[in-house]
């Protein structure tokens, strides 16, 4: 047998990647949590107390450490390439599409990503600092708002008390990475955003998306879309037609709605029509995308990312930008930061 691969990463820099390419590669997330909660647990400990423990074969003893996690940390301890991460680097580590490479060495953030505080199955730190190691500027969180209950939507308090924490998180990392302030808004059934003003004041970007009765007339859904796009705090139209082509939350059709006024309102105001890169999502569909292109919008690709390994789902918008014939420059993710700051300035008119 030929001697086993080096890996001077250690134990939880192996944990965290094998649950960063399970997310990646969309399998289950029960799988994943068993590596992350590993990780969290080896943390705080000294690693000659970890060391100790693999010498004594003793690992699963400790909360949250199972068998296979306890055979990636033996292996990473003895500085050896764990079985399950090479596998999972052969599986799930290479490019995830063809084409849009060019595009996304040009894209410095992503303007929509959920964390623990609402549905997403991270802590908000984990989130960030993995969009860190991808290499991004910025990264903005956008969790619910309150009339999403199914998802553990954030009420106002919850938000200003979330705001405390990107303060905290930021306060710890080096200046090249920044964690944005942001929500995914509801838009309500006549337009309306679904948090106060106050607290959307508050916030660095915004996210507006219909989550319900998504087979409202047409007529209805274009005056609630456009009502929503002319809100001076909007700055994103999320996945505008919440279709869902793929995956286990099965297939939805895309709602219906005047895409020509819709995107047009959107081009007036200045919001970016999101290229949504959930491979469940590809929203919207490529004639509404090359339709918002003739008509002149910007455009935000994000990854709705709801695990940390989800981040990387930007290059499925990236290649279909770049399929479309997007100018880069009217992409907004490819700004830095202050030029997006200040496109996403609230528009009130004196
Ligand atoms: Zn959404
Ligand atoms: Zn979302």
């Amino acid at each position: 047998m030929s001697a086993p691969e080096q890996y001077a990463g250690g134990p939880i820099a192996a944990l965290r990647r094998i649950a960063f390419l399970l997310e990646r590669g969309r399998e289950d997330s029960y799988k994943v949590k068993a590596f992350r909660s590993a990780a969290s647990t080896l943390l705080p400990m000294p690693s000659d107390e970890v060391a100790a423990l693999v010498a004594a074969g003793t690992l699963t003893k400790l909360p949250g450490i199972g068998a296979s996690s306890a055979k990636v940390i033996e292996a990473a301890v003895r500085g050896e390439m764990p079985e399950r991460l090479a596998d999972l680097e052969a599986r799930h580590g290479g490019p995830l599409v063809a084409g849009g490479e060019a595009l996304m060495t040009q894209i410095r953030g992503d303007l929509h990503s959920h964390s623990d505080w609402s549905d997403g199955g991270s802590p908000i730190e984990e989130m960030a600092i993995t969009a860190m190691e991808l290499g991004r500027e910025y990264q903005v969180l956008t969790d619910h708002s309150p009339r999403l209950r199914v998802a553990n939507g954030l009420s106002a308090e919850r938000l200003a008390r979330q705001l405390d924490v990107v303060d905290a998180v930021n306060a710890h990392l080096a200046g090249t990475f920044t964690l944005l302030k942001g929500i995914e808004v509801d838009i309500l059934d006549d337009g309306r955003l679904d948090q106060t003003d106050e607290m959307l004041a508050r916030l660095d970007v915004r996210v507006a998306s219909v989550h319900s009765k998504l087979a409202m007339d047409r007529d209805a859904m274009t005056r609630r879309m456009v009502n929503a796009v002319r809100n001076p705090f909007t700055n994103v139209l999320g996945h505008c037609t919440g279709r869902l082509v793929t995956g286990n939350r099965g297939t939805r059709p895309q709602s219906t709605f005047d895409a020509r006024v819709v995107f047009e309102a959107c081009a007036e105001e200045g919001v970016a029509v999101e290229i949504n890169a959930r491979p469940e999502r590809r929203d919207p569909p490529t004639k509404l995308l090359e339709l918002a292109r003739d008509i002149g919008c910007v455009f935000s690709i994000d990854s709705d990312a709801h695990a940390p390994g989800q981040l990387d789902f930007l290059a499925y918008g990236a290649e279909r930008a770049e399929a479309a014939g997007i100018d880069p420059d009217r992409i907004v993710t490819t700004w830095p930061v202050d030029r997006l700051l200040e496109w996403a300035t609230p528009r009130f008119r004196l």
